[in-house]
Order: structure tokens, then sequence, then C-alpha cells
């Protein structure tokens, strides 16, 4: 990457190897080139750089004299889960430690009777929910990459998924953090009650995307497993139908536990990928999932097919049973890999619209796919206005990457331009840096920094990612002795 600086001397390289080998066992430091390849990206391939060191700690103690060491020598540190995160966030820096925290997976405590859960950082989204299982509760946030992605990884980017809509994102499921600051002080922020006494931290630490410090330990909320849950699946014969559909949902005071909306190109690529029994010749389909109590269910189910029928759904399904109900889910949780068969190479992009901005920015995007001469599969989460085009290219011809990034990026302005955020739920990284500044004002960018600063006076911690530094960051390099960072 052109904005990253050449490595450390060999002299310091050489002193932190020394200490790093101090802390750590020896299988968890990686020094080979071809060993660190796994860790040179996350699931943006588009962007890959070796770290110089990769630290993969088995205990919070040994995280912690790693960040200790690299403040002592500044040198950057960065934070990774599973490196699933689709913004380049979780890459290495080439003067910098990768310090990976998957290894840190205890499930240190389920409480059902309070129904939290205290997890280590590395314990994967989808493992809070089997371990809770037996108590009859789960964790709601579920990213389409939940099999994977770790609970510390979601913290950081405040992810979000399926069931958002209705129990919010991760932000709203969290009670507290254990933190290590980028001096390896380690912190207790939030607690275990409704409201903690002193600054509200924890708004700015989740999806804070490694920039403050690093996750340790995590508590979350638990729910009761609802008595409930049917999908009902709709074809439409055009998306701007199942855009009005989504919107008269909402209306009639009903929050699905879950609202999603593919649009044709997407629904082949499923159906090819999951045989879920999609409709094939629909423009759009609506995925949309009651839950509660069976009288609840039974009335919202009847209510939002009226509605879907209403909106000149063509086709209806409802799911008699659960492995119907995990069928019908299958298509859309794996539609992103399935895109990948149409296609050697894909972009997912992630901006949010307004609700009633969704046929407006759909019929934008097929323009700029022609303008492009580049083909866009769409997946939403349609309630909360999500969008995830997916950019289909082949990476081996740099002049389609080019395209598709600009594509990517005259996507996101679009959602600002229509009053949504270029951001909805993975996060800014490396990849949307430049569109914090066609979101965000000088003085609201300024404040990011003050706050960056003010955790990581350094700027040591995740250094390049999430907020662009302006002003302060050409008056640090200034400062006679300092190393050159992002
Ligand atoms: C197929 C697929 C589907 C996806 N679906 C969704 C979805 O539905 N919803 C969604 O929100 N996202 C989704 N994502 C994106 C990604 O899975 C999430 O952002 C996830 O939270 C990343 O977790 P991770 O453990 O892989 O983190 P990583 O990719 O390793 O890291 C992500 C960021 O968090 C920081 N970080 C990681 N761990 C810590 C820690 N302990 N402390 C501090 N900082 C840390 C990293 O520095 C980086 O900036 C999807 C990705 C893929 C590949």
């Amino acid at each position: 990457m052109d904005n990253l600086q050449p490595k450390l001397q060999a002299v310091a390289a050489d002193e932190l190897r020394n200490r790093l080998a101090a802390i750590l066992p020896a299988h968890s430091l990686i020094e080979e080139t071809e060993a660190q390849r796994p860790y040179e990206c996350d699931a943006l391939s588009l962007y890959r750089e070796l770290p110089l060191f990769v630290a993969l700690p088995e205990t919070v103690d040994q995280a912690q004299a790693v960040l200790r060491c690299c403040h002592a020598l500044e040198v950057p540190v960065v934070a990774r889960g599973a490196g699933t995160g689709l913004t380049a966030g979780a890459m290495g820096h080439p003067e910098g430690v990768l310090l990976g925290l998957a290894k840190l997976n205890r499930i240190i405590k389920i409480d059902p009777v309070a129904r939290t859960a205290t997890l280590q950082p590395g314990v994967t989204n989808l493992a809070i929910s089997a371990a809770a299982a037996k108590y009859g509760l789960y964790y709601a946030p579920d990213p389409s990459s939940q099999i994977a992605c770790t609970i510390g990884g979601n913290v950081a980017a405040n992810s979000g998924g399926v069931h958002c809509l209705k129990y919010g994102l991760t932000t709203h499921n969290l009670l507290s953090i254990e933190m290590l600051t980028v001096e390896g002080e380690r912190v207790t922020i939030g607690s275990p009650g409704l409201d903690s006494p002193g600054l509200d931290l924890m708004a700015v630490i989740t999806g804070s995307e490694g920039l403050l410090g690093i996750a340790v330990e995590i508590t979350v909320k638990l729910l009761p497993q609802p008595e409930l849950a049917r999908v009902l699946l709709a074809g439409f014969d055009s998306v701007r139908s199942a855009g009005d559909a989504v919107g008269a949902v909402v209306a009639a005071g009903i929050i699905p536990a879950g609202l999603e909306m593919m649009d044709a190109l997407a629904i082949q690529a499923a159906e090819d990928f999951a045989q879920a029994g999609y409709p094939r010749d629909a423009e759009a389909l609506l995925l949309c999932e009651l839950d509660g109590t069976v009288e609840e269910v039974d009335q919202h189910i009847a209510q939002v097919s009226n509605i879907f029928s209403a909106h000149g759904a063509t086709s209806l399904r409802i799911s008699q049973d659960e492995a119907e109900r995990a069928l019908l889910w299958k298509g859309r949780k794996s539609a992103f890999p399935a895109v990948g068969r149409l296609a050697p190479d894909y972009y997912c992009m992630d901006g949010t619209i307004p609700r009633g901005q969704v046929s407006h920015v759909l019929e934008k995007i097929s323009q700029l796919a022609e303008q492009y001469d580049l083909r866009v599969a769409n997946v939403f989460h349609a309630g909360d206005g999500n969008l995830h085009p997916l950019i289909m290219y082949d990476g081996s011809d740099p002049a389609q990457i080019r395209r598709a990034e600009q594509f990517g990026a005259d996507i996101l302005d679009l959602s600002v331009a229509v009053g949504g955020a270029i951001t909805g739920e993975h996060g800014v990284g490396l990849e949307k840096l430049n569109q914090m500044q066609t979101q965000f004002g000088e003085a609201e960018l300024h404040l990011f920094e003050d706050i960056k600063i003010a955790f990581d006076p350094r700027l040591t911690l995740n250094p390049g990612k999430g907020i662009p530094i302006l002003k302060r960051c050409q008056e640090y390099r200034a400062l006679p002795g300092k190393h050159n960072h992002g």
C-alpha cells in the first residue's frame, strides 16, 4: 500500500523480535513470510500487507506484555480476530505487530439468571448461542460470518446481522468490556448494571476498529429463545414493489426479527448454491422472519402476507418447521459465497440508505454497473436500509480492479447523497477512509482525531485505518525521533 511506510530499521526489528520471543512461546510468534501469508489480508483481499511479526498470545497476560513491549518501542499494533472483516481493518502494518486474538477463545461464564455471557475476544459469534442454548438463551446479533467471526471483532466493528432490526446491533447487546490500553493497562468499560457511572466509554469503544484499545473480555446480554419463529418468503416482479412492501410492514407497526431483500442476480446465485426453493423468476425477493409467542407469530404472518400480496407479491411461502426456516435462511446466509461462483472476484460494499430510497438507489446502481461495465448482485438488510452490493470483477485485470473500486466509491457517495451513511456494519478500515471526508466535515473529523489521540497519543494502534488523521498527523510527523505512521 502506498500510504504505509518502510519497515523498522533492522536493529529495532531485531530488538522487537527478541522481546516478543521472550514473551511468547515459539509457536505463537510467526516470523517467516510464507507462514504469515494467511494474515496478510482480511476478507477484503484487494488490500494486502505483511506485518513484521504475527503474535498469537494464548493468555491475556501475554497480550498485555506484547502491548507493553510495542508501546516501549513505539511499534504499531493491529488487532485481529478471525480476519473476516471486509474493510482491510485487520490488515497488518509493515512496521508493526499483528496481534491475533483467536487463541483467547474461552467462554468464561454463562449466567442464566442474569442472562449474560462473559467471553474472551476470540470466541466465535455462533459459539455464544451454541453455549447458551442449553439454558434456552441465545445471543441476538448474528453476522452472516458468525461461524467464524469473533466477538472481539464484532465489538470492534459494531457488527450487525439479520436479527439486528429487532434486537439491535452489537452495541445494544453489550454490558461491559475489559480492554487493554495502548500502554498495556487493563481497564473496565461499562458494568453489569443498566447504567454505568462516569462517561459512557462503551459507546466510544464499540465500533472503534482496534484504534483505541484491545478488547480482552466481553460481557454480552443473552435473550430467551422465542417460543416460535417462522419465515415468510415472497417473490416480486420488481425491486420497487419489494421495496415498497418493506416500508409498508414497518409502517404497520410490525418489527420483524429479520427483513432481508435480494435482487434477481443474487436470487439465482443463492438458489444455485443452496437450493432453498427461491423463486427463480422473481426480480426481487423478501425474507421476513416473525418471532414471539405462537399467537403473535400467527397474527403477524397473516398481516405481513396481506401486505406482501397487496404490494403485488408473485409468490408466497411460509416455513412450516425449523428445518424449512433454516433452509430459507441458508440461501440468504450463503449469498456472498454463492456470488463468488459467478465471477473470479467480488467486492462487497456496505452503505446505509433511508428505507424509502431503495428503488432509487438500486436504479442508480444498475446505471453505474453499465457505466463501469461490471455486474452487480444486491443483497440487503432491507429493514435497516443496509445495502450490500456485490460488484463482480476479475482480479487478474488491473483495469477491472480500478473500475470496481471506483464503482464502490460511487455507491458510498450515493448513499451519503440520499441521506444515508458510508458504513452500515462493516466499519471504515482502510477501505472507506476517503469517504469519511464525504460523510463528515473537518470539525467532526478533528473531534474523532482528538478522541483517537486521547487514547493513543503516539498513533500506534491500527495506524492508517478508521479515522483520516488530518492536521495532527503532520504535526506528529514533524516531531524529532518519531516514526512516520499512517
Ligand atoms: C461472508 C461474510 C459475511 C459477513 N456478514 C456480515 C454481517 O452480516 N454483518 C456484519 O456486521 N459483518 C459481516 N461481515 C464482516 C465481518 O465478519 C464482521 O465485521 C466481523 O465482526 C469481523 O470479526 P473478525 O473477528 O473477523 O474481526 P477481524 O476482521 O479480525 O477484525 C475486524 C476489526 O476489528 C479489530 N479487532 C478485532 N478484534 C479486536 C479486539 N479484540 N479488540 C479490538 N479490536 C479488534 C481489527 O483490528 C479490525 O479493525 C461479513 C464478512 C464475511 C466475509
